[in-house]
């Protein structure tokens, strides 16, 4: 496929051919999963548009931006805190972890049963068709699951950039002790990179941006609460993924106007789907760009999402950063304390995920909730059962699932789904 863009993504070093794969296997399913849905909301042209060109005018953006100095971190995980990125005019972007690429060289450097997300951002790398990874002039790699936290070993021997981060794994002044260690260490890391030396009107110039962005999101959220829904898990998801990518001040607009939209369908009654639809809650592993399978099964068979308990979702943008004073200490005190609320499951105990998956499912008035496992990720595999016992003891619903980026699945998927409509019903 002839690309304006050929001629870039060959200077960033990516085999073209099999970017050419890539981006037709992209735009084939983009197709049939986004394209043929029914009543969708025009604001979701834009997000359209940012698809099509998420490796082209993006990437294009962030190229000429490193032309001015302006550099480009790329994360794993939603413990990066981006204020701190976008106070030294750096762009952070989450680096792509939701398809298989590239599976018979991954198989030479992990094991087998690693789950889905690490291989995938090894299958980009090895594969050589992420911009996004060949643009970075940092790639953090954040100490969270054993998989993770092993893998950059191999991955620091494949990049030339890898700034590993260390996380805790229990909450307690220690840990958050270790947090705030860590993002001092990061803010002088990404100085040191920048040249940009962090002062109190920069980052509060960073909190602003990022605050802006979550709050946009947040709008979006409440909307789903209307019932009949104004918008498609699918469609919202995809607005949660694009948030990795995006300029974020545009993207805090451009979620604005979609927003204004979806207001005057609730106010008309309209939705994407009839009143009474079974309504539905994600929870567990992230689903990054482009992995739609779990979501394009259940819309698919009858049902609406009507949030993600997810850190593509609101794990990944509950709470704000909401500095005490105007003074550096203070504003990285915020920091720390906003992402240390993030109750992912490499903490142990993790007793918070169980009340706002219950939270979320009230707020949202799910009927079910469907927990999302990938294969071989033992922190949110293990949370699983505990937390299907505690939301069925109060009446919830719960189907758990445990997949991978395999198709050979959906069959099966939508048979399960299925099953469990109907028993809430
Ligand atoms: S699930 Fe945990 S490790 Fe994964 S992105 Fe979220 S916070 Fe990071
Ligand atoms: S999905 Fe699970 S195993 Fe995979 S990187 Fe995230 S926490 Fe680790």
């Amino acid at each position: 496929m002839a690309s304006e863009h050929e001629a870039m993504w060959r200077e960033l070093g990516l085999d073209l051919a099999a970017h050419d794969q890539l981006l037709q296997v992209l735009g084939d399913g983009y197709g049939q999963i986004f394209l043929s849905q029914q009543e969708r909301p025009e604001g979701m042209e834009y997000f359209n548009f940012v698809m099509s060109e998420v490796h082209g005018l993006r990437i294009k953006e962030l190229v000429d931006g490193k032309a001015e100095g302006k550099k480009v971190i790329g994360s794993f995980c939603v413990f990066v805190p981006e204020e701190i990125v976008v106070a030294a005019d750096a762009t952070l972007v989450g680096l792509c972890t939701g398809a298989d690429f590239a599976t018979e060289l991954v198989d030479q450097v992990l094991p087998r049963n690693t789950c889905a997300l690490i291989k995938s951002a090894f299958g980009f790398k090895l594969g050589k068709v992420c911009p996004y990874m060949e643009s970075a002039d940092m790639i953090v790699g954040e100490n969270t699951c054993d998989g993770k936290k092993k893998s950059y070993e191999t991955l620091g021997t494949l990049v030339p950039n890898l700034y590993v981060m260390d996380l805790p794994q229990v909450k307690s002044s220690e840990g958050r002790a270790l947090l705030a260690a860590e993002y001092e260490r990061f803010k002088q890391a990404v100085e040191e990179l920048t040249g940009k030396e962090i002062t109190a009107e920069r980052l509060a110039h960073g909190i602003q941006v990022v605050n802006a962005k979550r709050e946009a999101l947040h709008r979006l959220y409440k909307l789903r609460a209307a019932d009949p829904a104004p918008i498609s898990g699918l469609d919202a998801l995809l607005i949660n993924q694009v948030s990795f990518y995006d300029d974020p001040v545009r993207f805090t607009q451009s979620v604005h106007k979609i927003c204004d939209e979806l207001e005057a369908r609730i106010a008309a009654g309209q939705g994407v789907a009839p009143q009474g639809t079974p309504r539905l809650l994600f929870s567990g592993c992230p689903m990054a760009v482009p992995n739609w399978k779990l979501p394009w099964v259940v819309e698919s068979s009858g049902a609406v999402v009507v949030g993600e308990e997810s850190c593509v979702g609101e794990r990944g943008t509950r709470n704000l950063t909401e500095p005490q004073g105007q003074d550096l200490a203070s504003m990285m005190d915020a920091i720390v304390e906003r992402y240390w609320k993030i109750d992912c499951a490499v903490f142990t105990p993790n007793p918070d995920r169980q009340e706002h998956v219950k939270q979320m499912a009230a707020d949202y008035k799910a009927q079910g909730v469907i927990h999302y496992g990938l294969q071989f990720c033992q922190p949110y595999q293990m949370e699983a059962l505990p937390l299907e016992k505690n939301l069925e003891a109060g009446g919830l619903p719960v189907l758990r699932v445990d997949t991978d980026y395999g198709m050979e699945d959906v069959e099966q998927l939508k048979t399960r789904v299925e099953a469990f409509l109907e028993m809430l019903a």
